[in-house]
């Protein structure tokens, strides 16, 4: 495909600089773990590096738990259950989740820019989504934690007791939000991993825990890698995992699960289909689709990552599609004006490169934006395939990354067993001007969630969750309080 030939604005747009300030960030260069509302030296002795992968540079070193320290934690966590956390009134519950999510909002530009330095997403991103929409997880569960009755008319909700929670590096404060904010409000506490990668903005929170008054042991929060989260899986004492992350960690975890009688959600990878007809607003589609794919570098699991484009629009929409891409800006990620930060981690980065040696080794066409790249840290243009096929790799396997794959169809039909045909089943897009076929569409799609006419957009009240090898179990909204509730 090569470059655009008739770019339809001048896509190399000059912008000065506009860094948001970093001055105001209060970080520790060390964080122990947060046990029973008090920082815990870990027993291993062992504190990991984390990395601002804008700049490769240590942000602080952190605690790795243990199986002991896990053991502590889950400790911390039974006793503030049985003796202060199931006893309180679940309208006291309510108000200190109220407080965290207060207490959020205060410190949002602060957890932004943390966010930001530790996990490389673009502060636009950290500071228009991931952290209001934290915030509004926990005032939206918050609201529910004394109308449970009603939420669920004649049943007795009782919590399960503590909830083990391990969560990835792609959201880490909203993650952590979805996993809290329902388990507080069913009255459950918590044991709560961050991922290697970004462990900050959980231990920020820890902060807020503290200042919130929340009692000791109901939220404790730990660092380390999948031993970690082992430890919190296999651990006798705990009611209910709760786990977003990748598909083989997922089956690790099913497997260990079985016979226990754990609760489990678990909230895996993805392989959305974007679908374009005809008769769509081309213009806005393509803004979907960007958003869908590039945004966030593509580390979300619900990227529209394979595009589905009617055939008598596909030349229009490619080009439209490359003239956008063109003008994305890729870069320092605390800039307002960045629209692709760093790739999170130098790991992930060589799974991305290795795909789009994969793509083009399976004989795809690749167009990747030609703007230039910082020298440190780690970096991905925006990348697009063409000439793939139902078998290619690069369509069926998720790359978390900022790699599109093209195809086109002609029927609805067509379309849909193209966009079924996929081991995930998390979520889609369709854009269309015709109703009729949103709902057809929707009505057959095997995908959690489908979004028409827009790409991801997320609220509290609306749940979240997978279909086939995509995980089970909904997060947000009432769907969300059910697998933190014996009914
Ligand atoms: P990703 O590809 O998004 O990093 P992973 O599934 O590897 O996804 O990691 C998601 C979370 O699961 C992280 O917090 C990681 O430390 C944790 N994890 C990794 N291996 C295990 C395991 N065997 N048991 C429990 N948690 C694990």
């Amino acid at each position: 495909m090569g470059k655009s030939p008739t770019l339809e604005f001048d896509s190399k747009w000059d912008l000065s600089p506009a860094p948001e300030s970093t001055g105001h960030i209060n970080l520790k260069d060390q964080y122990d773990l947060f046990i029973g509302g008090k920082w815990v030296k870990p027993s291993s002795k062992k504190y990991f590096d984390t990395i601002n992968p804008a700049t490769e540079k240590v942000i602080a070193k952190v605690a790795e738990a243990n199986e002991k320290d896990v053991n502590r934690a889950v400790q911390s966590a039974r006793k503030a259950y049985n003796e202060v956390w199931s006893k309180l009134s679940a309208g006291e519950r309510g108000k200190y989740i109220y407080r965290i999510a207060r207490l959020i909002q205060e410190r949002a530009r602060e957890f932004s820019v943390i966010e930001t330095m530790d996990g490389g997403k673009v502060i636009r991103e950290s500071r228009d989504v991931d952290v209001p929409l934290a915030a509004a997880h926990f005032f939206y569960y918050a609201g529910w934690a004394d109308k449970l009755k009603y939420a669920f008319p004649n049943r007795n909700p009782q919590p399960l007791g503590v909830a083990g929670q391990i969560i990835p590096w792609n959201f880490p404060l909203l993650m952590a939000a979805w996993k809290i904010a329902p388990a507080l409000a069913t009255g459950n506490t918590v044991v709560i991993k961050s991922a290697e990668t970004t462990p900050l903005t959980l231990y920020k929170l820890a902060e807020v825990i503290e200042s919130a008054g929340l009692p000791p042991g109901v939220v404790n929060i730990v660092s380390g890698a999948g031993e970690t989260g082992a430890a919190i899986v296999n651990h006798r004492d705990v009611n209910k995992i709760a786990f977003t992350g990748s598909t083989g960690v997922g089956k690790i975890i099913q497997r260990a699960v079985v016979g226990t009688n754990k609760k489990t959600t678990l909230e895996l990878g993805g392989k959305a289909a974007n679908i374009v007809f005809e008769d769509a607003p081309l213009d806005q589609a393509v803004e979907g689709i960007i958003n869908g794919i590039y945004f966030n570098q593509g580390h979300v699991c619900c990227a529209g990552s394979r595009l589905f484009i009617q055939e008598s629009v596909k030349d229009i929409v490619l080009r439209k599609l490359q003239d956008r891409m063109e003008s994305l800006i890729v870069g320092d990620p605390m800039d307002k004006n960045t629209d692709i930060g760093a790739i999170n981690s130098k790991e992930q980065l060589g799974i991305i490169k290795k795909y789009i040696e994969v793509g083009k080794k399976e004989g795809a066409t690749m167009y990747q934006n030609t703007c230039d790249l910082p020298k440190k840290g780690y970096w991905c243009r925006p990348t697009l395939f063409t000439n793939v096929s139902q078998s290619s790799r690069i369509v069926q396997e998720e790359i978390f990354g900022p790699v599109l794959a093209v195809q086109t169809f002609r029927t609805i039909d067509e379309v849909i067993s193209k966009a079924n045909n996929s081991p995930y089943g998390l979520s889609a897009g369709v854009w269309t001007d015709k109703g009729s076929k949103i709902f057809n569409l929707t009505s057959q799609m095997k995908a959690g969630i489908v979004w028409a006419n827009s790409y991801n957009k997320f609220d509290p009240t609306s749940p979240f969750g997978g279909y086939k090898e995509s995980g089970f179990g909904r997060e947000g909204g009432l769907h969300g309080l059910k697998p933190y509730l014996n009914l």
